[in-house]
């Protein structure tokens, strides 16, 4: 049956719905939540959807998002690509764990965006009366036919920039945090917030999607040996994000890091650092450590999201 006249045909923007699970697809077992729900039955579930856009469908996979892997992120990059032409605009549903790293991941692939790519998943699942995944589909797919060019994450109350997005609550609807920047688009009882992003294109759309898979985070912790670093370089890990205290503290005393730091770094491994605090991130000419890392070769990830620093360095160790 078709659901679009001529004219809806004619003017209608494009839309490609990717689908790959998550809470949003979930239907309750005796197990607990299970991904279910595949991209034509979440669209039968919402039909206001196709008001808002000629939608696609593609099922990408159907996980729990904890059940993630970096070579996901390079075949959904792929996908888009291959379909980059054809489409206005394109929604990723996911799971909510690790949504932040891919929209990180798909951040820094996607290279010289020209279309929006929109994150969205829920809290509740579609298939209960109390879910979120309605609203959050909705403000998506408004997002998609926008043509706001980037990768965002459509979640709750915000619009987050992809590598700017953290999950910060496990039930609340409000899940995700703006990071070091302001939400692209903030609704509040007052109205509506914009800060749209200000990207100059320069250059044609392409996808750089390889990852290197062998990078790991580390969170310092009092009483942490830095032998953690050997170990991690003897397992053949490339790259290391620190997550180190406040603006950038890490132990050069009883449990000196700096030894081991250097150990890795001369045998080839990158060591990047962001901070355990949710906002202002790291800054390494304010304390001795910082100071002395920076010295020995650890990069500053500034104001980055772990999850960001993270995906940027497979990013970054496979692609340059
Ligand atoms: N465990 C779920 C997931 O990340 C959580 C969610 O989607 O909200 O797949």
């Amino acid at each position: 049956m078709e659901i679009y006249t001529e004219e809806e045909e004619r003017t209608m923007k494009k839309v490609l719905f990717l689908t790959t699970g998550g809470t949003l697809s979930c239907e309750a077992s005796e197990d607990g939540l299970i991904p279910k729900l595949q991209g034509a039955e979440i669209l039968a579930q919402v039909p206001e959807l196709n008001t808002l856009a000629k939608i696609s469908v593609q099922d990408l996979c159907l996980i729990d998002s904890s059940n993630l892997e970096p070579e996901y992120w390079s075949r959904w990059a792929e996908v888009i690509g291959d379909n980059y032409n054809d489409y206005d605009g394109f929604v990723l549903s996911h799971g909510t764990d690790t949504m932040a790293y891919t929209s990180s991941a798909l951040t820094h692939m996607l290279i010289n965006l020209g279309k929006p790519v929109v994150l969205t998943g829920a809290q509740v699942p579609l298939s209960l009366s109390n879910t979120d995944a309605r609203s959050n589909l909705q403000l998506a797919f408004t997002i998609a036919v926008s043509g706001l060019p980037g990768v965002f994450v459509a979640f709750g109350n915000k619009v987050i920039k992809g590598d700017c997005a953290k999950k910060i609550f496990s039930k609340n609807f409000n899940a995700f945090e703006s990071v070091n920047e302001t939400p692209v688009l903030f609704f509040s009882k007052s109205g509506m917030k914009k800060n749209l992003p200000d990207r100059q294109i320069v250059g044609g759309f392409r996808v750089e999607n390889k990852m290197e898979a062998k990078v790991m985070a580390i969170t310092v912790t009092p009483g942490l040996k830095p032998a953690i670093i050997d170990f991690a370089v003897e397992k053949g890990y490339k790259g290391i994000v620190l997550e180190l205290y406040g603006a950038g503290g890490i132990n050069t005393e009883k449990n000196d890091f700096l030894p081991a730091i250097r150990r890795a770094l001369k045998k080839g491994v990158k060591i990047v650092c962001v901070s355990q605090c949710l906002f202002d991130g790291v800054d390494l000419s304010l304390y001795p450590m910082g100071i002395l890392a920076a010295q020995a070769g650890v990069e500053s990830g500034a104001g980055m999201t772990l999850e960001a620093a993270l995906t940027k360095l497979m990013w970054i160790l496979a692609n340059r």
